[in-house]
Protein backbone atom coordinates (compact mmCIF):
# COMPACT_ATOMS: atom_id res chain seq x y z
CA UNK A 1 0.00 0.00 0.00
CA UNK A 2 1.47 3.29 -0.85
CA UNK A 3 -0.18 4.88 2.51
CA UNK A 4 -2.12 4.25 5.49
CA UNK A 5 -3.63 6.06 8.11
CA UNK A 6 -1.50 7.88 11.04
CA UNK A 7 -2.53 7.02 14.35
CA UNK A 8 -4.21 10.75 14.30
CA UNK A 9 -6.41 10.03 11.23
CA UNK A 10 -3.51 12.16 8.92
CA UNK A 11 -2.94 10.64 5.40
CA UNK A 12 0.48 9.28 5.36
CA UNK A 13 2.64 8.43 2.03
CA UNK A 14 5.68 6.16 2.40
CA UNK A 15 7.66 8.02 -0.04
CA UNK A 16 8.49 10.85 2.98
CA UNK A 17 6.10 13.54 1.33
CA UNK A 18 2.97 14.63 2.16
CA UNK A 19 3.56 13.22 5.67
CA UNK A 20 1.38 16.10 7.28
CA UNK A 21 -1.47 18.55 6.50
CA UNK A 22 0.63 21.50 5.17
CA UNK A 23 2.33 18.94 2.68
CA UNK A 24 -0.99 18.33 1.42
CA UNK A 25 -2.14 21.51 1.65
CA UNK A 26 1.02 22.20 -0.61
CA UNK A 27 0.67 19.57 -3.09
CA UNK A 28 -3.19 20.41 -3.35
CA UNK A 29 -1.59 24.41 -4.13
CA UNK A 30 0.86 22.66 -6.60
CA UNK A 31 -1.93 20.93 -8.13
CA UNK A 32 -4.52 23.51 -8.58
CA UNK A 33 -1.69 25.44 -10.14
CA UNK A 34 -1.14 22.82 -12.54
CA UNK A 35 -4.49 22.19 -13.34
CA UNK A 36 -5.14 26.06 -13.92
CA UNK A 37 -1.84 27.20 -15.22
CA UNK A 38 0.44 24.43 -16.61
CA UNK A 39 -1.66 21.74 -17.58
CA UNK A 40 1.35 20.13 -19.62
CA UNK A 41 2.48 18.63 -15.95
CA UNK A 42 -0.40 16.27 -16.31
CA UNK A 43 1.04 13.44 -18.53
CA UNK A 44 -0.39 10.32 -19.94
CA UNK A 45 1.50 6.57 -19.64
CA UNK A 46 -0.29 3.98 -21.81
CA UNK A 47 -0.09 -0.02 -20.82
CA UNK A 48 -0.77 -2.59 -23.86
CA UNK A 49 -4.06 -4.30 -23.58
CA UNK A 50 -2.72 -7.47 -25.71
CA UNK A 51 -4.18 -10.18 -27.34
CA UNK A 52 -2.36 -13.39 -25.82
CA UNK A 53 -3.66 -15.43 -28.92
CA UNK A 54 -1.37 -13.55 -31.26
CA UNK A 55 0.62 -11.58 -28.89
CA UNK A 56 -1.08 -8.43 -30.84
CA UNK A 57 -1.29 -5.12 -29.03
CA UNK A 58 -5.12 -4.02 -30.15
CA UNK A 59 -5.36 -1.21 -27.65
CA UNK A 60 -4.18 1.14 -24.27
CA UNK A 61 -4.84 2.09 -20.84
CA UNK A 62 -4.02 5.51 -20.22
CA UNK A 63 -2.93 5.94 -16.84
CA UNK A 64 -1.73 9.69 -15.41
CA UNK A 65 1.12 10.78 -14.01
CA UNK A 66 2.03 14.43 -12.68
CA UNK A 67 5.06 15.65 -13.56
CA UNK A 68 5.61 17.70 -10.80
CA UNK A 69 8.12 20.84 -10.74
CA UNK A 70 10.18 19.72 -7.67
CA UNK A 71 9.12 16.02 -7.03
CA UNK A 72 9.62 14.72 -10.28
CA UNK A 73 6.99 11.76 -11.73
CA UNK A 74 4.49 11.14 -9.36
CA UNK A 75 2.19 8.21 -10.07
CA UNK A 76 -1.83 8.15 -9.29
CA UNK A 77 -0.93 6.88 -5.57
CA UNK A 78 -0.03 10.45 -4.86
CA UNK A 79 -2.32 12.39 -5.85
CA UNK A 80 -5.95 11.05 -6.94
CA UNK A 81 -7.38 10.55 -3.31
CA UNK A 82 -6.35 14.10 -3.19
CA UNK A 83 -7.73 15.41 -6.10
CA UNK A 84 -10.90 13.67 -5.16
CA UNK A 85 -11.43 15.39 -1.57
CA UNK A 86 -10.66 18.67 -2.89
CA UNK A 87 -12.99 18.19 -6.26
CA UNK A 88 -9.95 18.93 -8.50
CA UNK A 89 -10.78 15.27 -9.77
CA UNK A 90 -13.33 17.23 -12.29
CA UNK A 91 -10.99 19.56 -13.91
CA UNK A 92 -8.01 16.60 -13.86
CA UNK A 93 -10.49 13.82 -15.23
CA UNK A 94 -11.27 16.82 -18.02
CA UNK A 95 -7.69 17.23 -19.12
CA UNK A 96 -7.15 13.54 -18.79
CA UNK A 97 -9.97 13.52 -21.13
CA UNK A 98 -8.71 15.78 -23.67
CA UNK A 99 -5.84 14.75 -23.87
CA UNK A 100 -6.88 11.14 -24.63
CA UNK A 101 -8.94 12.30 -27.18
CA UNK A 102 -5.99 14.69 -28.63
CA UNK A 103 -4.47 11.54 -28.76
CA UNK A 104 -7.38 9.34 -30.71
CA UNK A 105 -7.16 12.13 -32.72
CA UNK A 106 -3.20 11.85 -33.71
CA UNK A 107 -3.43 8.66 -34.15
CA UNK A 108 -6.04 8.62 -37.24
CA UNK A 109 -4.66 7.93 -40.72
CA UNK A 110 -1.85 6.31 -38.73
CA UNK A 111 -0.91 2.59 -38.16
CA UNK A 112 -1.77 3.12 -34.47
CA UNK A 113 -5.48 4.37 -35.65
CA UNK A 114 -7.69 0.71 -34.53
CA UNK A 115 -5.92 1.23 -31.18
CA UNK A 116 -8.98 1.62 -28.61
CA UNK A 117 -7.69 3.71 -25.58
CA UNK A 118 -9.15 3.17 -21.93
CA UNK A 119 -9.54 5.89 -19.55
CA UNK A 120 -10.22 5.99 -16.06
CA UNK A 121 -13.25 7.42 -14.60
CA UNK A 122 -13.46 8.07 -11.12
CA UNK A 123 -16.67 8.11 -9.17
CA UNK A 124 -16.77 11.15 -8.42
CA UNK A 125 -16.81 12.26 -11.63
CA UNK A 126 -19.60 10.02 -12.38
CA UNK A 127 -21.65 11.93 -10.12
CA UNK A 128 -20.93 15.14 -11.85
CA UNK A 129 -24.32 16.55 -13.76
CA UNK A 130 -21.75 17.95 -15.80
CA UNK A 131 -20.28 14.58 -17.20
CA UNK A 132 -22.38 13.37 -19.84
CA UNK A 133 -23.09 16.88 -21.22
CA UNK A 134 -19.29 17.11 -21.65
CA UNK A 135 -18.60 13.89 -22.95
CA UNK A 136 -20.67 14.57 -25.86
CA UNK A 137 -18.84 17.74 -26.82
CA UNK A 138 -15.84 16.35 -26.44
CA UNK A 139 -17.07 14.24 -29.25
CA UNK A 140 -18.15 17.11 -31.45
CA UNK A 141 -14.80 19.24 -30.40
CA UNK A 142 -12.40 16.63 -31.23
CA UNK A 143 -14.28 15.12 -34.10
CA UNK A 144 -13.39 11.67 -33.03
CA UNK A 145 -15.27 8.25 -32.97
CA UNK A 146 -16.10 7.74 -29.62
CA UNK A 147 -16.04 4.28 -30.08
CA UNK A 148 -12.26 4.72 -29.62
CA UNK A 149 -12.43 5.18 -26.02
CA UNK A 150 -13.68 2.94 -23.42
CA UNK A 151 -14.08 4.29 -20.03
CA UNK A 152 -13.12 2.37 -16.68
CA UNK A 153 -15.35 2.68 -13.99
CA UNK A 154 -15.09 1.25 -10.61
CA UNK A 155 -17.17 1.51 -7.67
CA UNK A 156 -19.76 3.34 -9.81
CA UNK A 157 -22.12 4.72 -7.04
CA UNK A 158 -23.71 4.21 -4.12
CA UNK A 159 -26.86 1.97 -4.15
CA UNK A 160 -29.29 4.64 -3.76
CA UNK A 161 -27.63 6.27 -6.58
CA UNK A 162 -27.93 2.45 -8.94
CA UNK A 163 -30.92 4.35 -10.81
CA UNK A 164 -29.37 7.62 -11.65
CA UNK A 165 -25.77 5.16 -12.53
CA UNK A 166 -27.89 3.34 -15.03
CA UNK A 167 -29.19 6.22 -16.86
CA UNK A 168 -25.94 8.08 -17.17
CA UNK A 169 -24.22 4.98 -18.13
CA UNK A 170 -26.91 4.05 -21.22
CA UNK A 171 -26.71 7.73 -22.50
CA UNK A 172 -23.00 7.79 -22.29
CA UNK A 173 -23.23 4.38 -24.16
CA UNK A 174 -25.55 5.92 -26.58
CA UNK A 175 -22.99 8.69 -27.31
CA UNK A 176 -21.03 5.51 -28.54
CA UNK A 177 -18.08 4.97 -25.93
CA UNK A 178 -17.43 1.70 -24.65
CA UNK A 179 -17.48 0.98 -20.73
CA UNK A 180 -15.37 -1.02 -18.73
CA UNK A 181 -16.26 -2.25 -15.44
CA UNK A 182 -12.34 -2.03 -13.68
CA UNK A 183 -11.52 -4.45 -10.77
CA UNK A 184 -14.39 -6.61 -11.18
CA UNK A 185 -14.52 -8.75 -8.39
CA UNK A 186 -13.69 -6.43 -5.09
CA UNK A 187 -15.10 -3.56 -3.76
CA UNK A 188 -18.91 -2.60 -4.90
CA UNK A 189 -19.11 -4.31 -7.80
CA UNK A 190 -21.86 -6.40 -8.19
CA UNK A 191 -23.29 -9.19 -10.41
CA UNK A 192 -26.56 -6.94 -11.09
CA UNK A 193 -24.37 -4.40 -12.74
CA UNK A 194 -23.80 -7.49 -15.78
CA UNK A 195 -27.30 -7.26 -15.98
CA UNK A 196 -28.92 -3.44 -15.84
CA UNK A 197 -25.52 -1.38 -16.61
CA UNK A 198 -24.90 -1.96 -20.49
CA UNK A 199 -21.04 -2.46 -20.44
CA UNK A 200 -18.54 -3.93 -23.19
CA UNK A 201 -15.85 -4.82 -21.07
CA UNK A 202 -15.23 -6.62 -17.94
CA UNK A 203 -11.46 -6.78 -16.12
CA UNK A 204 -10.64 -9.12 -14.01
CA UNK A 205 -8.91 -7.49 -10.52
CA UNK A 206 -5.18 -8.25 -10.26
CA UNK A 207 -5.90 -9.58 -6.68
CA UNK A 208 -7.39 -12.80 -8.29
CA UNK A 209 -5.19 -12.78 -11.03
CA UNK A 210 -1.71 -12.71 -9.13
CA UNK A 211 -2.91 -16.34 -7.23
CA UNK A 212 -3.83 -18.84 -10.27
CA UNK A 213 -0.32 -20.28 -10.33
CA UNK A 214 -0.99 -21.88 -6.84
CA UNK A 215 -4.72 -21.23 -5.65
CA UNK A 216 -7.54 -23.09 -6.66
CA UNK A 217 -10.16 -20.83 -5.33
CA UNK A 218 -8.88 -18.30 -7.66
CA UNK A 219 -8.61 -19.76 -10.37
CA UNK A 220 -11.96 -21.16 -10.06
CA UNK A 221 -13.24 -17.01 -9.77
CA UNK A 222 -11.26 -16.41 -12.82
CA UNK A 223 -12.78 -19.19 -14.85
CA UNK A 224 -15.99 -18.09 -13.83
CA UNK A 225 -15.64 -14.50 -14.42
CA UNK A 226 -14.31 -15.58 -17.83
CA UNK A 227 -17.10 -17.98 -18.75
CA UNK A 228 -20.10 -15.35 -17.73
CA UNK A 229 -18.22 -12.54 -20.23
CA UNK A 230 -18.03 -14.74 -22.61
CA UNK A 231 -21.92 -16.32 -22.19
CA UNK A 232 -22.85 -12.31 -21.62
CA UNK A 233 -20.36 -11.31 -24.82
CA UNK A 234 -18.41 -8.64 -23.12
CA UNK A 235 -14.83 -8.27 -23.44
CA UNK A 236 -12.99 -10.00 -20.77
CA UNK A 237 -9.56 -8.71 -19.59
CA UNK A 238 -7.03 -9.96 -16.96
CA UNK A 239 -5.53 -6.94 -15.29
CA UNK A 240 -1.75 -7.10 -13.49
CA UNK A 241 -0.52 -10.47 -15.65
CA UNK A 242 2.73 -10.53 -14.23
CA UNK A 243 4.19 -14.08 -15.56
CA UNK A 244 4.43 -16.22 -18.19
CA UNK A 245 2.36 -18.79 -16.51
CA UNK A 246 -0.40 -16.96 -15.97
CA UNK A 247 -0.57 -15.56 -19.37
CA UNK A 248 -0.49 -18.98 -20.66
CA UNK A 249 -3.42 -20.13 -18.16
CA UNK A 250 -5.53 -17.29 -18.53
CA UNK A 251 -5.13 -18.10 -22.05
CA UNK A 252 -6.38 -21.02 -21.96
CA UNK A 253 -8.96 -19.84 -20.23
CA UNK A 254 -10.37 -18.19 -23.10
CA UNK A 255 -9.69 -14.44 -22.04
CA UNK A 256 -9.77 -12.00 -24.98
CA UNK A 257 -7.17 -9.81 -23.78
CA UNK A 258 -4.00 -9.40 -21.11
CA UNK A 259 -2.82 -6.53 -19.32
CA UNK A 260 0.35 -6.48 -17.42
CA UNK A 261 3.96 -5.84 -16.67
CA UNK A 262 4.55 -9.40 -18.32
CA UNK A 263 3.75 -7.43 -21.80
CA UNK A 264 4.90 -3.88 -20.25
CA UNK A 265 4.16 -1.40 -17.80
CA UNK A 266 2.57 1.79 -18.62
CA UNK A 267 4.72 3.77 -20.64
CA UNK A 268 5.35 7.42 -22.23
CA UNK A 269 3.87 8.02 -25.30
CA UNK A 270 6.79 7.53 -27.51
CA UNK A 271 7.99 4.06 -25.86
CA UNK A 272 4.37 2.76 -26.35
CA UNK A 273 4.00 3.57 -30.09
CA UNK A 274 7.99 2.41 -30.48
CA UNK A 275 6.91 -0.83 -28.72
CA UNK A 276 3.33 -1.13 -31.26
CA UNK A 277 5.89 -0.34 -33.95
CA UNK A 278 8.16 -3.30 -33.21
CA UNK A 279 5.31 -5.67 -32.05
CA UNK A 280 2.09 -5.74 -34.20
P1 LIG B 1 -6.30 0.82 -12.49
O1 LIG B 1 -7.20 1.58 -13.38
O2 LIG B 1 -6.79 -0.49 -11.99
O3 LIG B 1 -4.94 0.67 -13.30
C1 LIG B 1 -4.07 -0.41 -13.19
C2 LIG B 1 -2.93 -0.11 -12.26
O4 LIG B 1 -2.17 -1.31 -12.07
C3 LIG B 1 -1.92 0.89 -12.82
O5 LIG B 1 -1.35 1.59 -11.73
C4 LIG B 1 -0.88 0.00 -13.45
O6 LIG B 1 0.39 0.61 -13.56
C5 LIG B 1 -0.84 -1.14 -12.47
N1 LIG B 1 -0.40 -2.38 -13.10
C6 LIG B 1 -0.55 -2.76 -14.39
N2 LIG B 1 -0.03 -3.98 -14.61
C7 LIG B 1 0.48 -4.39 -13.43
C8 LIG B 1 1.16 -5.59 -13.02
O7 LIG B 1 1.41 -6.53 -13.80
N3 LIG B 1 1.52 -5.67 -11.70
C9 LIG B 1 1.25 -4.67 -10.82
N4 LIG B 1 1.66 -4.81 -9.57
N5 LIG B 1 0.62 -3.52 -11.17
C10 LIG B 1 0.23 -3.39 -12.47
P2 LIG B 1 -1.26 3.19 -11.71
O8 LIG B 1 -0.91 3.72 -13.06
O9 LIG B 1 -0.39 3.56 -10.56
O10 LIG B 1 -2.74 3.63 -11.40
C11 LIG B 1 -3.36 3.27 -10.20
C12 LIG B 1 -4.83 3.62 -10.20
O11 LIG B 1 -4.99 5.03 -10.26
C13 LIG B 1 -5.57 3.07 -11.42
O12 LIG B 1 -5.91 1.71 -11.20
C14 LIG B 1 -6.78 3.98 -11.43
O13 LIG B 1 -7.75 3.56 -10.51
C15 LIG B 1 -6.19 5.29 -10.94
N6 LIG B 1 -5.95 6.16 -12.10
C16 LIG B 1 -4.92 6.14 -12.99
N7 LIG B 1 -5.07 7.10 -13.93
C17 LIG B 1 -6.25 7.72 -13.64
C18 LIG B 1 -6.98 8.80 -14.25
O14 LIG B 1 -6.60 9.37 -15.28
N8 LIG B 1 -8.15 9.17 -13.64
C19 LIG B 1 -8.62 8.55 -12.52
N9 LIG B 1 -9.79 8.97 -11.99
N10 LIG B 1 -7.97 7.53 -11.94
C20 LIG B 1 -6.79 7.12 -12.49
MG1 LIG C 1 -8.27 1.22 -14.99
MG1 LIG D 1 -7.93 -1.88 -12.82
MG1 LIG E 1 -6.92 -2.84 -10.18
Amino acid sequence: QAKEKGRNGIIIFDNSFAKNIDDQQMLEQDLRYALKNDPQQIVLYFQPKVDPTNDKIIGAEALVRWHHPKKGVLSPAHFIELAESTGLILPLGEIVLRKSMEQVKRWEGTVFENLILAVNLSGRQFQDKNLEPLLRSLVDEYKIDPGKIELEITELTSMTMVHHTINVLHRIRSIGYKIAIDDFGTGYSSLAYLRDFPISTIKIDRSFIMNIEEEQKSITIVKLIIGMSRTLEFTVVAEGVETIRQKELLKSYGVDLIQGYFYNKPLPLKEFEEYVLKTN
